[in-house]
């Protein structure tokens, strides 16, 4: 079975992110085939400052490895080096209803923080169909706020399929049961993303030990008082319980009951505790791994592996669409 992931090299990653993708990938990678990629086409959905662009997607390859994934388990590359990636999508992007990307949530949402953005926000998840559907993936790992657009994957899957003949499998999203999804420490509401314009809410993970306890510590919650897990009502404990059952490996309940008798403030710091113990290891591998030429030989591997794969499904499908000679 083969999973294939990708994050945006649009800022520095989140808890988040870690605790939604990474982590779920470094337990994925014994149990499937894993491409990995690093999705810079998909980052300059909304405006990215070059230099910057370029260190994040670096950044981003260390902090895999750093993170715990293995260069021989895994394929890792970056996006816009294989060419296939946008070349599908234009395919799919023109066998895609507009009304239907109209009706994404990510769009709604990030089309309203961005003024006169580009029509690629818009087709965004048409380009994140063809990343997976090049590789034939069967899952896709990813936190909740992605499941609609692997549901729209699937759909355009299942479309190109009736209309061309089988050339795409059907994929799934592989969602973790527990705190899947993170919201910013400020505004409880909202999910933690890393393109946030307010960073006191969000946990970077390469943010020193000291930040993270501030970050923590002043945390957004209710002023009961109690800790009990409830996302509506009490949406800043709840989060902080969801970052503590993801990093712990404990049940929802049991953190509960394990801290029945704590105070915000007690509970805040033995999360601060995890978080930083969870972070601080990463953060000395990354250090290790940023500069090293090893990076750039993982790359070339992956980009030559996977143009091999890709180029054929697009050729099947631009074949069976009747396109060139
Ligand atoms: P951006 O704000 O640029 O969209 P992001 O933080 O949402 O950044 P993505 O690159 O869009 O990150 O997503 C990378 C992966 O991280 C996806 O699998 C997504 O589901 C997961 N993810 C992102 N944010 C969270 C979160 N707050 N909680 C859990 N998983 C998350
Ligand atoms: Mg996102």
């Amino acid at each position: 079975m083969r999973i294939l992931t990708g994050l945006q090299p649009s800022g520095g990653l989140t808890l988040g992110n870690y605790i939604g993708a990474i982590k779920q990938m470094v337990k994925y990678q014994d149990e499937y085939e894993s491409f990995i990629f690093v999705a810079d086409l998909h980052a300059i959905t909304v405006p990215q400052n070059p230099e910057e662009l370029r260190r994040n997607i670096k950044s981003l390859i260390a902090i895999y490895l750093a993170s715990g994934l293995d260069k021989d388990k895994n394929t890792i590359f970056i996006q816009s080096e294989n060419i296939y990636h946008s070349n599908m999508s234009w395919l799919l992007e023109c066998l895609t209803p507009y009304g239907e990307l109209g009706r994404m949530t990510q769009f709604k949402d990030k089309s309203l923080k961005h003024q006169n953005f580009g029509a690629g926000l818009l087709t965004y998840p048409v380009l994140m169909a063809s990343d997976i559907l090049l590789y034939d993936a069967d899952f896709v790992p990813t936190g909740v706020d992605q499941k609609q657009h692997v549901e729209l994957a699937r759909n355009i899957a299942e479309r190109v399929n009736k209309k061309y003949g089988d050339i795409f499998k059907l994929p799934e999203p592989l969602i973790p049961k527990d705190g899947a999804k993170i919201c910013d420490l400020q505004d409880p509401t909202k999910k933690m993303s890393k393109s946030s314009e307010n960073p006191k809410g969000v946990i970077y993970l390469l943010d020193t030990e000291d930040v993270i306890r501030k970050k923590i510590m002043s945390a957004v919650t209710d002023s009961d008082n109690e800790i009990k897990y409830d996302p509506d009502t009490k949406p800043g404990i709840s989060n902080l319980i969801n970052i503590y059952t993801s990093l712990s490996g404990m049940k929802v309940e049991e953190v509960v009951f394990k801290f029945k008798d704590s105070n915000y403030g007690t509970f805040k710091r033995i999360v601060a505790d995890l978080v930083v113990e969870t972070l601080i290891p990463i953060q000395k591998r990354y250090q290790e791994i940023i500069n090293s030429p090893e990076l750039d030989k993982i790359l070339d591997a992956g980009r030559d592996k996977t143009l091999e794969i890709a180029r054929r499904k697009y050729l099947e499908l631009k074949d069976r669409m009747g396109l060139g000679r």
